[in-house]
């Protein structure tokens, strides 16, 4: 019997602290959740979060703990300088505390490291070599996978692929600059360019999955017009994915991964984001980065984050 080595996983979001424990190809062995109390002290959050997974079966098994948590992060001593979702968390030595009240080696880093640490293991398999991750939601984050480590960057925040100008006139985004991918490919964004596309062009289906009010419209209401041929909702997805085909031909040839992996709530659109996506790439970026690089739905993604956190010391 070959002995398994066991990792523990920590997702903290906004709304649920997702905990798992993954063996060394990144499977899930064992899984809890706990909803996120975001008005609590931090070091009362690390506490529940630690007696909720030292009631996991294989708790005692596990040598490290990973913990993948949104906002700005120094990874090297793995404190959370500030995270968006948690106002509470500014300044929090997230690694020591943990550390202290566990006894095992812990590690932080933001939740785009860890969803492409995620894709790396479970929809690459662990064979990519160089890997990019978009997550795309209401945010749009980028995690970078360069032979075979996490790209860092000088201060850490490498990767930030949302905030890269597509329109230098564009509408001003929340980091200060104006046309990011994000003010196009953002989930808020879509459903506002969807609302104001449907001025002009009718659609039965969206009508009928909003109840005839477009406010209601969302990313996840477009997919599923989409799906049923819906010639507004497909249209609405081809605008999406030719901006979005835009910036990844930049990243093809400025980065030149073998793996693309596209993940988060937007990524459900599936073939109708993705095929505008392929053609833009193909009609801009170099042939032989194009041949060598494939674009993938994550079909983990609601699995990415707390696997990546668990894998962190393996990176
Ligand atoms: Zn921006």
């Amino acid at each position: 019997m070959s002995k398994q080595q066991f990792y523990l996983g920590i997702d903290m979001g906004g709304t649920n602290i997702k905990i798992a424990i993954v063996n060394s190809s990144g499977s899930v062995v064992e899984e809890t959740v706990l909803e996120t109390d975001i008005k609590a002290k931090p070091a009362d959050v690390i506490k529940s979060i630690v007696s909720k997974s030292s009631k996991l079966k294989n708790y005692h098994k596990v040598k490290s703990i990973g913990i993948g948590i949104a906002g700005d992060i120094n990874f090297l001593d793995g404190s959370v300088r500030f995270s968006p979702n948690l106002p509470m968390w500014k300044n929090v030595a997230l690694k020591g505390i943990t550390e202290k009240l566990t006894k095992k080696k812990v590690f932080v880093d933001n939740d785009a490291n860890t969803a492409a640490i995620g894709a790396f293991w479970l929809d690459a398999k662990g064979k990519a070599v160089n890997l990019v991750c978009v997550t795309l939601g209401t945010g749009v984050g980028g995690g970078l996978i360069f032979d075979k480590k996490v790209y860092r960057g000088s201060s850490y925040t490498a990767g930030e692929i949302g905030h890269i100008t597509i329109e230098p006139h564009g509408i001003k985004c929340k980091c200060g600059n104006r046309g990011c991918i994000e003010t196009f490919v953002g989930a808020k964004y879509i459903s506002e360019y969807a609302k104001q596309y449907l001025k002009k062009n009718k659609s039965a289906a969206i009508n009928k999955l909003t109840n005839g009010s477009h406010c209601g419209i969302t990313p996840k209401i477009l997919s599923m017009a989409a799906a049923e041929g819906d010639k507004a909702a497909i249209a609405v997805w081809k605008y999406v994915g030719e901006k979005l085909g835009i910036l990844l031909a930049d990243v093809l040839n400025f980065i030149n991964p073998d793996t693309i992996v596209l993940c988060g709530g937007v990524s459900l659109a599936g073939k109708y984001l993705v095929e505008p996506v392929k053609r833009e790439i193909k009609s801009r970026a170099f042939a032989s980065a194009v041949k060598e690089c494939k674009i993938i739905v994550s079909k983990y993604t609601s699995k990415l984050g707390v696997v990546g956190a668990a894998m962190l010391p393996k990176q």
